[in-house]
């Protein structure tokens, strides 16, 4: 994946594509890779980045949702279940399974749970995980070594997939890509274009590299801009409902000291009334999440004091060593693009769909929104909206293949490269660029696993534009320490500049702009 061969694509390309797809997120890129796989001829343009939306912020769990099994929605567990399955078959080097602990302290708690999470695993049929159980007190503190004693009576486990949200959306474009899809990150689509009977035959869209702006038409445009989806509707429609809900919910990352052992805590109820999980993720533990209801979203939200104090008071109340401000390694936020049940023709079963169900809404003036869902049913999702779209677009009636589509980097033992893992079969390649250069295997700090020969790798096959893309989403350095990361970035801006023939004057806008967004990330005491 290359962005001047994209560019050359798009405009070698003859006039009207089968079907743009706005949004280069978990959703958006989905979409592109069902569509593509179809035969159809699809451009995808995304504003930022890939993932830089909610799609590299989640808790990064590939789950059914115990939660909504709790709230009596059967049917939706199963699907995201069998999702959750399909995902691991398709990137297993990405996708992984993962024992969560839930600690009983009163005497209802074992059979409650234990017959939840019972329902929870056979309600997964062939594509199933682990088997849960119920866990005598040594049982739970094997799990879970820095768990807390005072009153804990056992404990119940289940097994969930866990993953790397923004690694595998780069291995879905490179998946998209290689199906035939085009995908232009750094392109912003600043309106839609109308035939005359008012009907959307394609967008107004800005490089915000160049400045230069451009016209692309297509049978269907399909809006998967998450929490942005309104905004892109009420171009179509300015007097459209909106339909978007935005609520924040963020992550504190700490060093694996707080939760050691290889399993997470999940804790079905906190004081306010939510899930919080603690999570091994990448060597450290990520805990999370909050839901707080927010006015209009943004591309890069910031968290909120009473939020960090949440997490960290609940927290404390399981974890031995309770954790401080002063331990939080990175403080990231996203923003949920929760549905709104009114003003919706399609998809939704009533309220209680509220939030967890997706919704594909065609507008009067024929675009598509997708939204809603969750990453795990990514896929499911984009088989809906393609099915509609195409219809819509009176596309030829073709099958959708994606069940069984491996995505990029297919690996079925990729542990085996270490630290190079999440890359799966591409792990080969990075190893021969170190092969070619051995500066090139230099760690690039030493608290993080990170060597500079995957700088490079991101620039020439991931689309990597900035210093900010690979420090977040190409590696996660922003997202398990955001100090390691600010202190990694000369160095990369270093390898970006010789790669990418930036001079010394875009160097220094790259570093201040990544700075700017970073301290976000960093938590003052
Ligand atoms: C805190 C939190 C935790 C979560 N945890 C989990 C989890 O563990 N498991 C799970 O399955 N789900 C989880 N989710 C849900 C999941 O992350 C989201 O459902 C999913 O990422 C949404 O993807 P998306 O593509 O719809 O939106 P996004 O990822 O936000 O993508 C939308 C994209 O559209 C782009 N865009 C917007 N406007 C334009 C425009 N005009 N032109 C071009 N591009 C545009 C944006 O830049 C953005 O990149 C979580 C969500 C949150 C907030």
């Amino acid at each position: 994946m290359n962005r001047t061969d994209m560019w050359r694509r798009i405009e070698a390309h003859p006039k009207v594509w089968d079907m743009i797809v706005v949004g280069g997120g978990a959703t958006g890129v989905g979409v592109a890779i069902d569509a593509a796989s179809r035969g159809y001829d699809v451009l995808l343009l995304e504003q930022s980045d890939f993932g830089k939306g909610t799609s590299s912020r989640s808790t990064k769990l590939a789950h059914g949702g115990v939660r909504y099994l709790e709230q009596g929605d059967i049917g939706l567990v199963m699907q995201a279940l069998k999702e959750r399955g399909l995902l691991l078959q398709n990137a297993p080097h990405l996708v992984w399974d993962l024992a969560f602990v839930v600690p009983n302290y009163d005497w209802w708690e074992a059979p409650f749970y234990g017959l939840g999470l019972k329902l929870y695993q056979l309600l997964a049929g062939k594509y199933g995980f682990g088997i849960s159980r119920i866990l005598s007190r040594e049982e739970t503190l094997a799990h879970l070594p820095t768990l807390k004693t005072e009153g804990l009576r056992g404990g119940a486990v289940y097994y969930d997939g866990q993953f790397d949200d923004a690694r595998l959306l780069i291995h879905m474009a490179t998946t998209a890509f290689e199906q035939g899809a085009t995908l232009l990150n750094y392109a912003e689509v600043a309106g839609l274009t109308k035939d005359a009977q008012g009907f959307v035959d394609g967008v107004r869209a800005r490089d915000a590299e160049t400045g230069n702006e451009f016209v692309a038409s297509a049978k269907v445009v399909v809006n998967a801009t998450g929490a942005f989806s309104d905004l892109l509707r009420f171009k179509a429609e300015p007097s459209g409902e909106s339909m978007i809900v935005p609520s924040q919910g963020i992550h504190l990352v700490f060093d694996s000291s707080f939760l050691q052992g290889d399993s997470a805590i999940m804790v079905p109820h906190t004081s306010d009334g939510r899930v919080l999980f603690a999570i091994p993720w990448h060597g450290h533990t990520l805990v999370g999440t909050t839901d707080t209801p927010i006015a209009a979203a943004t591309l890069e939200p910031v968290a909120m004091e009473q939020e960090i104090e949440f997490i960290l008071t609940t927290a404390a109340q399981y974890l031995t060593k309770a954790p401080t401000r002063d331990d939080v390694l990175s403080v990231f936020a996203g923003v949920r693009p929760l549905v709104r049940a009114s003003g919706v023709a399609k998809g939704m079963v009533g309220t209680s769909a509220l939030s967890r169900d997706h919704v594909v809404h065609i507008d009067r003036s024929g675009l598509v929104t997708i939204c809603g869902g969750k990453w795990t049913t990514y896929r499911h999702m984009a088989e809906d909206c393609v099915d509609q779209a195409a219809t819509l677009a009176q596309l030829p009636d073709r099958p959708c293949v994606t069940h069984h589509l491996n995505i990029h980097g297919f690996h079925n033992a990729a542990k085996q490269f270490g630290a190079l893992a999440v890359y799966g079969s591409d792990a080969y390649e990075i190893r021969k660029l170190i092969d070619a250069d051995t500066a090139l295997g230099e760690p690039l700090h030493s608290a993080l696993p990170y060597v500079k020969a995957e700088v490079i790798w991101a620039v020439r096959q991931e689309m990597a534009r900035t210093v900010e893309d690979v420090l977040a989403r190409r590696t996660r350095a922003l997202f398990l320490n955001a100090r390691a990361a600010l202190a990694m970035a000369p160095a990369v801006a270093e390898l970006m500049a010789s790669e990418l023939g930036w001079d010394e004057v875009t160097r220094a806008k790259q570093l201040a702009a990544f700075r700017e967004v970073a301290l976000n990330y960093v938590l003052r005491s």
